[in-house]
């Protein structure tokens, strides 16, 4: 009964594409079938939030589920029904799914899917159609189950509406209402809403399916394994998200899919199992707020043009940023030919001085390197680190015999090179500077053969290399260059020491700093930046960085498909925590042929403006681009 209800409202959806676009998206991100979004994102949806606590000893399938997605590190939202957990208050007519399951789940299982990371929205209070009910019922309705959504405490400032069957009738009005304004959608889906049979998996004899569609809750009406159910997904999954993102229709549970039959009592588990495990490789299982529009209480400022230097074409290696006059703004230097050249900030006097966006250089040579074997060795790589503690980075180099530095005059060079740590062990691709025992001084970390040392910098050398962790072994795949490449010693949990954090195949893993030069065990901290989800990619790997955002420690880094992504630190849990997009795919695209404009793949974050929060600069080829980000109150 439920499958011809849905199936006739699959079909008045289908005629009402040509609706005005609602809450500022436009159709295609309303309908999902957008082309703004980039092939190969799956946006997982689960719907209805309805669960039967008393059945499998207490075990739901909202929790089984999360704790699938969690294991991957994949996003999810949760389009949460109201009536399932607050039972029936508004006394509305035809509500369908709220007889069964009323009042049955508990908050805390929408509370812990909220603190898990997931989007919870909402998809009325009632499950019923937006037409089923009179305009005041219905934003009656919808207000009810947003306030008992705001009640979760969500932090990324994101309203998202789905309709039941994707009835949305008078959804504009509901919109104009002041507290409802910001309630984004209508979301539909391109997968699962229903499903055209072919000759590969027909329908058996018997079943009816007079519209030829039907989503996972037709499957198990119908009695049909989940692998049937996840050929049509998967199926529909790959067809579709080969040429735009997907947003993908589950079901937790629906009224037809309760049953105390325990063999199937899974099936949304199990369905979603057979979709992680049967789609095509190279698919993200991003969240919803990486669709152009709805980034929620983020605001960006729309990357500016900072230099037309050292883009992607210009010179060698990778853009470093440091305050090597000794200003609050970080000035940026690259390689080019056998010199490490720099820019300094351009203040332009024909300009009001607050309005106007500063921009760099031009370069000049900040200093000539005659070692042959700079370029040819060490990929013409330099840090900018303050050594002598003036206040001014200066310029360290890898050579045979080790590190050399030459220090800033705090204009226009840096002094001739000389030794600054002789150690021809060092691996250069994981040499990283920072204070590991808070005397102000910067010290030397570095992995060499699966060790992590540590050189302290006692202020007119460095003491002998100590072990400082055997925690990122070669037998575990440590000295691959995607996952050395990704060292950072940074403070994740804001004790004021330095921690050491490093990604591996599945997870990024952190050793927090005791403040003395050692690492304690390092353990995981998340799933989200993994292989599986095209960090193995090594142009997304490469943007994979430390970063700090509204004042928040996290992980960031710009996806192939478009966007950057922020995963703040939560040291109460020892996990990083929300994650979310921070700069929607019209900011960042690292595929050159996604965007009509050919970007470079690289981003540097980094401190550019001296004010604490780190900005993305992206390296695209006709420059360097910058923009700001913060997050609004609400
Ligand atoms: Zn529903």
């Amino acid at each position: 009964m439920i499958s011809k209800i849905f199936s006739a409202q699959m079909l008045i959806c289908a005629l009402a594409l040509s609706v005005p676009a609602y809450a500022q998206l436009s159709e295609q991100q309303i309908y999902g079938s957008s082309s703004d979004t980039h092939p190969g994102l799956i946006f997982l949806t689960h719907d209805d939030m309805m669960e039967e606590p008393t059945l499998f000893g207490g075990l739901f399938n909202t929790k089984l589920i999360i704790a699938l997605l969690q294991s991957y590190g994949f996003s999810d939202t949760f389009f949460m029904v109201g009536c399932h957990i607050y039972g029936q208050p508004l006394s509305l007519p035809k509500s369908s799914l709220c007889q069964q399951g009323l009042g049955d789940v508990p908050i805390a299982v929408a509370q812990e899917v909220a603190d898990a990371g997931f989007l919870v929205a909402n998809h009325t209070f009632s499950h019923l159609g937006l037409s089923e009910m009179q305009l005041e019922d219905a934003i009656k309705d919808v207000r009810m189950n947003q306030e008992l959504i705001d009640s979760l405490g969500q932090k990324l400032g994101l309203k998202l509406l789905r309709c039941p069957g994707f009835d949305c009738a008078n959804v504009t009005e509901l919109n104009s209402q002041p507290d409802l304004a910001k309630l984004r959608g209508p979301v539909n889906a391109d997968v699962g809403g229903g499903f055209y049979p072919d000759n590969i998996m027909p329908v058996p004899p018997g079943i009816q399916n007079p519209a030829g569609e039907g989503g996972d809750w037709w499957f198990y009406e119908n009695d049909l394994p989940v692998g049937f159910a996840g050929y049509y997904y998967v199926r529909d999954i790959t067809n579709f998200g080969s040429r735009h993102g997907v947003i993908v229709l589950l079901h937790t549970r629906t009224e037809v899919m309760t049953g105390s039959d325990g063999s199937r009592g899974f099936f949304p588990v199990k369905l979603l199992q057979y979709i992680i495990d049967n789609v095509p490789a190279g698919f993200t299982f991003a969240p919803m707020d990486g669709i152009p529009g709805l980034l929620g209480n983020i605001r960006t400022t729309t990357p500016h043009l900072i230099s037309r230097e050292f883009g992607s074409n210009d010179g060698q290696g990778r853009v470093v940023a440091g305050h090597i006059t000794g200003g609050a703004r970080k000035e940026v230097c690259k390689a080019r030919g056998g010199s490490v050249r720099c820019m300094a900030w351009q203040e332009s006097a024909s300009q009001n001085a607050k309005s106007a966006t500063p921009e760099l250089g031009p370069s000049t040579s900040w200093r000539d390197i005659t070692d042959p074997g700079w370029s040819k060795n060490y990929g013409s790589q330099f840090w900018l680190v303050d050594m002598n503690g003036d206040g001014r980075d200066d310029l360290v180099t890898p050579s045979a015999s080790g590190l050399k530095v030459g220090y800033s005059n705090g204009m226009n060079g840096f002094s001739a090179l000389e030794p600054l740590l002789a150690d021809n062990t060092l691996d250069y691709r994981a040499v990283r500077f920072a204070d590991v025992n808070k005397d102000g001084l910067p010290d030397v970390v570095a992995w060499i053969q699966g060790t992590v040392y540590v050189y302290i910098n006692n202020g007119h050398g460095f003491n002998a290399p100590m072990a400082a962790s055997t925690d990122f072994p070669l037998s575990a795949g440590f000295g691959n260059d995607l996952y050395l490449s990704t060292m950072q010693v940074v403070d994740v949990n804001g004790d004021g020491c330095s921690d050491l954090t490093m990604r591996g195949p599945t997870d990024v893993f952190v050793g927090l700093g005791d403040c003395h030069g050692k690492f304690l065990p390092a353990e995981s901290w998340t799933r989200k930046f993994s292989d599986r989800q095209n960090f193995a990619l090594p142009s997304q790997n490469l943007t994979f960085s430390a970063a700090k955002i509204a004042g928040k420690v996290g992980l960031a880094a710009g996806l192939f498909t478009g966007g950057i992504v922020f995963q703040e630190s939560d040291p109460s849990t020892s996990q990083f925590g929300q994650y979310r997009y921070i700069m929607d795919n019209h900011g960042f695209s690292g595929d050159p042929d996604f965007h009509p404009e050919a970007y470079g793949a690289d981003i540097v974050f980094t401190d550019l403006y001296g004010d604490g929060d780190t900005v993305p600069v992206q390296v695209r080829a006709n420059g360097l681009y910058a923009s700001h980000i913060r997050i609004a109150k609400d």
